[in-house]
């Protein structure tokens, strides 16, 4: 069938290939079909889709005719889309030797990284940056809740770049490293050094912006460092846990050129890819997890990346120290602490307010206010609405609960909210945020 007949494409093609070229390009093609010779494969994006046909296709070409297996390929993109999100998510690669470039974690490569649906596109774009530094996007901007894979994708990019150029700067710090690094060269009147060091960069990756908010000289200092990079074509890479509007207390000149190459984000991974991840995981640590332990985890702990290999972590130690099995009976009584306990009450108005304050950066007062800036009245809308899908409350109690004495409100701000689900990914974001809390 056309599965295996790709698999024995790549398996002949590998010793003519590029080293990394599998892990990193082919192994997430998912084939959709053969017909008159031609074996179609569905690609991530037109990016993808350039490099695998300039770099790759003759000689896949070629691989698939000494096979007899036909005379081409046609690759096309987002034909697979759903249906094959899932096998595409489940093809994952193993970490090439471990190069130690300081600053660069050796385990976070693209080929250790799992794609999924949720993070595909950020993947395909760091990959671009990465192949191209300067070139394709700049600054690439990536955002997303904690544990999902900014980080991972950050040292990805910095060691693919290297790998393709060993003469490359690249730098990899923390929001926080930059600014301590700044004040101590302050303090020791070394400031030009600082500068020199950050704004002779080919590839300069700050994670975790959000923490410049409010250090008004920090912000000023990376303003330039940031233009001298981006006048010199030397590419920028930032990550945040929320996208460059939402974060408070930095400039707006810094919030806009953010916004000036490609803003993307990484989301939550859904289920299959979740147990791809676990999958990879255990493998990765010659570990055999039975599936309907991994479906437990998968299931059971749905919020991040790292928490799901945390809770990995904890079932293998616990095996391990206690000589027991691996059993979703076992896995549960381990991880009692970790995993939601599904039995709970039903879910009350009090704490759908909390979750969306906290969600919204607003205190709850806020909330049961009766301020009107937009952002407020946005979040008082959606905690309404949270409130009439996921409670048995009337309109009336609801409405009270918000200080609104006519429940019409209500019934407006779930109107509105519905509407804005379909065509609005920020709203989609903080509702999806909130409903996975509850
Ligand atoms: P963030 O920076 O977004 O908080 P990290 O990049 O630190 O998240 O990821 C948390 C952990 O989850 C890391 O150990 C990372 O290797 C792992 N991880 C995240 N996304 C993936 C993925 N798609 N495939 C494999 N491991 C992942
Ligand atoms: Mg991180």
């Amino acid at each position: 069938d056309f599965e295996q007949v790709w698999q024995d494409i790549i398996a002949a093609a590998t010793p003519r290939l590029p080293e990394g070229a599998v892990d990193i390009w082919l192994k997430t093609c998912v084939p959709l079909e053969i017909e008159d010779g031609f074996l179609s494969l569905d690609v991530a994006n037109d990016f993808i889709k350039v490099q695998i046909q300039d770099r790759f296709m003759k000689i896949l070409e070629e691989t698939m005719v000494d096979l007899g297996y036909g005379t081409g390929l046609r690759l096309s993109v987002g034909d697979g889309e759903n249906r094959k999100e899932q096998e595409r998510a489940e093809k994952t690669v193993r970490p090439q030797s471990s190069s130690n470039i300081s600053g660069l974690n050796p385990n976070y490569l693209f080929s250790s990284f799992v794609v999924g649906k949720s993070n595909r596109l950020a993947h395909a774009a760091s990959l671009a940056v990465a192949e191209n530094p300067g070139a394709a996007y700049n600054p690439l901007f990536i955002w997303g809740g904690v544990g999902l894979g900014k980080t991972h994708l950050m040292h990805a990019i910095g060691h693919h770049a290297l790998q393709n150029n060993r003469n490359l700067k690249v730098s990899y710090v923390s929001s926080e490293k930059f600014t301590n690094e700044l004040i101590t060269s302050i303090k020791n009147n070394r400031t030009s050094e600082f500068r020199n060091r950050y704004r002779t960069m080919d590839l300069l990756l700050i994670d975790d912006i959000q923490f410049l908010a409010g250090k008004e000289s920090t912000q000023e200092e990376f303003f330039h460092t940031f233009n001298s990079l981006h006048n010199d074509k030397k590419q920028i890479v930032l990550s945040s846990d929320r996208p460059p509007k939402d974060i408070k207390s930095i400039e707006d000149r810094l919030v806009s050129r953010f916004e000036w190459g490609l803003v993307t984000d990484i989301q939550s991974p859904d289920y299959e890819t979740r147990i791809a991840i676990l999958t990879k995981k255990a493998e990765f640590r010659n570990y055999s997890i039975p599936y309907e332990v991994v479906i437990y985890l998968a299931q059971n702990v749905p919020s991040n990346i790292r928490e799901l290999e945390g809770a990995l972590n904890r079932v293998i130690a616990c095996a391990e120290l206690n000589s027991e099995p691996i059993t979703v009976d076992n896995a549960s009584e381990w991880l009692k602490d970790i995993v939601r306990n599904t039995s709970r009450g039903p879910v009350s108005v009090d704490l759908i307010q909390q979750i969306v304050a906290e969600e919204c950066s607003f205190s709850v007062e806020d909330l049961i206010s009766s301020k009107r800036t937009s952002e407020i009245a946005l979040a008082r809308q959606i905690a309404m609405y949270v409130c009439r899908k996921h409670t048995e409350s009337s309109l009336q109690q609801i409405g009270l609960a918000f200080n609104k004495k006519d429940h019409t409100t209500v019934l407006h701000a779930q109107k509105k909210i519905e509407q804005m689900l379909d065509n609005n990914q920020r709203v989609k974001n903080i509702v999806d945020n909130v409903e996975k809390k509850l």
